[in-house]
């Protein structure tokens, strides 16, 4: 699909090369390359050659190990493909320019989605513009015509610059259809109804784009950018305006059979009392959903800005438990102690060995929350039965698991993913 004339073996095996060079960023010599890949040492020189050819890989430098002779080293060389992130929260929108290793290289925070998403696209392919120009990339013009635009991506990838760009990965709350690349309805976005957000990226920009659940782009990220053990189950819980969950096996994401995988928010978590919009009581929304916190907070006193911008509320709300407001921290602790109930239930049925806590609120919220999801996991935890950390991808995760799946799609060996062609 890219003008390969590789089979569909020999790119799987290229991209299994390149993983396996990838994942030792500090470099690996060829022997290692062929026990880790259990390919044969003839088909990895070819490979090794063929990356070095197209300038994805590098030499860096000789190992001495023991008798014989030294063994060169080959690392990716982690600017040779960059690709774009764009993440829709209902609290901003944020674009990344990644590059393989899924460092961000430059980024770029939007105003939130409005109720016109053809002047939030718009926006968004100007922002990806002056990031790529900002980076020596030429930008292509806009252009109607799939056919045409597909051979103006081409050239664009064809610039002598080495930095190609490989295209969009857009992530954004759930209730979309990620084979189509339409947004349904997404939760607080009120304007963002039926839009065909893929095509319309990919028209403004002469990017392919691909789209996918901000929960499922959010593991993605982690799993690309450290490398994370395939062989790991990983639970990622995604604490946003809502809270949702994914799942990892085998080094990739579990996404059921509408991408709907994760829709946690009714889990019922055993409390009695408020009834929830689905009819039942205890669901695991009535406590985590930013709203409920911001309201709690301001029902008990805890001075918050006046307004819907969740981030800032929720910014104050951290600095007042900071400050030493036992309402707040109680009403943060609440919240910790309702994901924690959730997060055993999930460990449970999926018996993770890694949990990764993040998403675009949890930074103002784990300082307090996460000792309380610790305490609920305490039996899992035990005896390294499972590992339980923040995400380090700070506020730009979503962002940059959303670069990571179209790094993802294009790089990885045999991931399947929604096609953005
Ligand atoms: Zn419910």
């Amino acid at each position: 699909m890219r003008g390969s004339s590789m089979t569909d073996i020999g790119e799987f095996n290229e991209k299994l090369v390149l993983q396996t060079i990838r994942s030792a960023p500090e470099g690996i010599g060829q022997s290692d390359v062929v026990r880790r890949s259990h390919l044969s040492r003839q088909a990895v020189s070819l490979i090794t050659r063929r990356l070095l050819g197209d300038g994805l890989i590098e030499q860096a430098g000789r190992r001495i190990s023991g008798p014989g002779k030294p063994h060169t080293l080959l690392r990716v060389v982690a600017d040779a493909r960059l690709a774009i992130g764009v993440h829709l929260d209902p609290a901003h929108i944020t674009v990344v320019v990644c590059d393989l290793a899924a460092r961000p290289v430059a980024r770029a925070t939007l105003e939130p989605p409005t109720e016109d998403p053809q002047a939030d696209i718009a926006r968004i392919a100007d922002a990806i513009g002056a990031l790529t120009r900002s980076l020596g990339a030429r930008p292509s013009e806009p252009v109607e015509d799939p056919a045409e635009r597909h051979e103006r991506s081409e050239a664009q990838e064809a610039l002598p610059a080495g930095r190609r760009l490989l295209g969009i990965g857009i992530a954004a709350p759930a209730g979309l259809d990620a084979e189509a690349g339409i947004l349904r309805d997404p939760p607080w976005m009120p304007g963002w109804r039926d839009v065909p957000v893929v095509d319309a990226l990919s028209a403004a920009t002469g990017l392919p784009a691909m789209l996918d659940k901000d929960t499922n782009a959010a593991l993605t990220g982690e799993i690309w950018s450290r490398h994370l053990d395939a062989s790991q189950t990983v639970l990622y819980l995604y604490v946003g305006h809502g809270v949702g969950s994914a799942i990892s096996a085998n080094g990739r994401v579990h996404r059921g059979g509408s991408t709907q995988a994760g829709e946690v928010g009714h889990l019922p978590i055993g409390r009695a009392g408020e009834i929830c919009s689905c009819g039942r009581a205890g669901c695991l929304s009535l406590y985590t959903d930013a709203h409920v916190l911001v309201g709690r907070a301001r029902s008990l006193g805890v001075p918050l800005p006046a307004g819907d911008d969740m981030t800032a509320a929720l910014t104050a709300l951290s600095q007042a438990a900071e400050d030493g407001s036992d309402a707040a921290r109680g009403v943060i602790a609440d919240h910790g102690i309702a994901l924690g109930a959730a997060v055993r239930l999930l460990a449970g049925i999926h018996d993770p060995r890694r949990i990764i806590i993040g998403g675009p609120t949890w930074p103002a919220l784990s300082s307090v929350g996460t000792a309380r999801v610790r305490e609920a996991l305490a039996d899992w935890l035990i005896e390294d039965r499972a590992v339980l950390e923040n995400s380090r991808l700070g506020d730009d995760g979503g962002a940059i698991g959303a670069a990571s799946l179209f790094l993802d799609q294009e790089l990885a060996p045999g991931t399947p993913g929604p096609s953005p062609f």
